[in-house]
Formats: C-alpha cells, structure tokens, sequence
C-alpha cells in the first residue's frame, strides 16, 4: 500500500457538500483507506482574481493504485461533479480540482503527471491544509511545515466543521 495526499479545491456550487461526495468517490474507486482529512479553508482566489474565493483541503490515502491509475481516479471523480476542462479558462472557477500532491516518496515526471506536485511548495492553499493533516511528512526533501513557514498564508481562514 502507498500513502498519497490529494489536494481538493473548488469555488462552484456547495463546495463542501461536493469535497465529501468527491473524497467517498477516490476511496471507493481507488480502494482506498482515509487515512486523515483536514478541515475546509477557505482561501483567496489565485491566479485569475476576479473569481469567489476558493475552499480548500487535502487528504491523505492508502491506495494500492499505482500512480497514474490514481490520477485517472481523480479526474473521474473531478468529471462526475461536473468539471470539463475543455470550457475552463486557466486558474478560472471550478466545481472541482484534484491534485496528486505526492505519493510515498516517488519522484517522476511524465507528460501527464509530475509528482510531487511541481507547485506545491508555492501554493498555501495546500501547504496550510497539508500542514494540518501531515506537518511531519517529507516531500520533494522537505518538510511539510518548513515549506508552510517559507510562504504567506494571508487570507487563508479554516472554516468550522459541519459535523
Ligand atoms: P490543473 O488544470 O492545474 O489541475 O492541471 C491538470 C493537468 O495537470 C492534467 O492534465 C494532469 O495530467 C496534469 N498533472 C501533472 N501532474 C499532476 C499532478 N501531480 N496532479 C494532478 N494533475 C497533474
């Protein structure tokens, strides 16, 4: 079994009504185990500005899937509520955004999928979730709360849970 973190994010619709269909979605089709979740944040738009602001939250999993058969889980799931890719425009409102974070500690680069994530360590929006959930893990050679602590987290507010 490999432990992979996935990064939810999305501003469209009941964004956290869709984050608990979409996370029981990866673990039914990936035959995962949740392992953590963090809360919801919710965090300032990024890239394209003029936009709502965006929740966020990551996951960690144990998977039996291999790499690429997980990232094709995730754009299933990221399908089913509703993204389609081809009418986006890049950094625009979404339903549902997937990333694969990391997975164990693989490194590799393909046309269609680069692990770990290459933004990663530029984005709060999944240091601060991530930071919550696994502060410890090391990723890419570093760890989770040194790279939080190299980034500005304006904005990012943890949202109170629902249940
Ligand atoms: P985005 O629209 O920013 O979510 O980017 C999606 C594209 O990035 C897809 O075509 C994926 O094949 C590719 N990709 C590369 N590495 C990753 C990753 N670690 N997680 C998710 N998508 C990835």
């Amino acid at each position: 079994m490999a432990s992979a973190i996935v990064a939810l994010g999305g501003n469209v619709g009941d964004v956290r009504a869709t984050f608990k269909k979409a996370i029981a979605h990866i673990c039914g089709m990936a035959q995962a185990a949740l392992v953590a979740r963090s809360s919801d944040y919710t965090t300032p738009p990024w890239g394209d500005e003029d936009q709502n602001p965006f929740i966020n939250a990551c996951i960690e999993i144990e998977t039996s899937l291999d790499p690429h058969a997980l990232l094709f889980v995730t754009q299933k799931v990221e399908q089913k509520f509703g993204r389609i890719r081809a009418k986006e425009r890049r950094w625009g409102p979404r339903t549902l955004d997937l990333d694969l974070i990391a997975y164990d500690d693989v490194s590799l680069k393909t046309p269609d999928l680069t692990l770990p994530h290459p933004h990663l360590f530029e984005r709060a929006f999944v240091l601060v979730p991530l930071a919550e959930i696994a502060p410890d893990r090391m990723i890419g050679g570093r760890r989770v709360r040194d790279a939080l602590a190299s980034v500005s987290a304006q904005g990012i507010e943890r949202l109170p849970d629902t249940d």
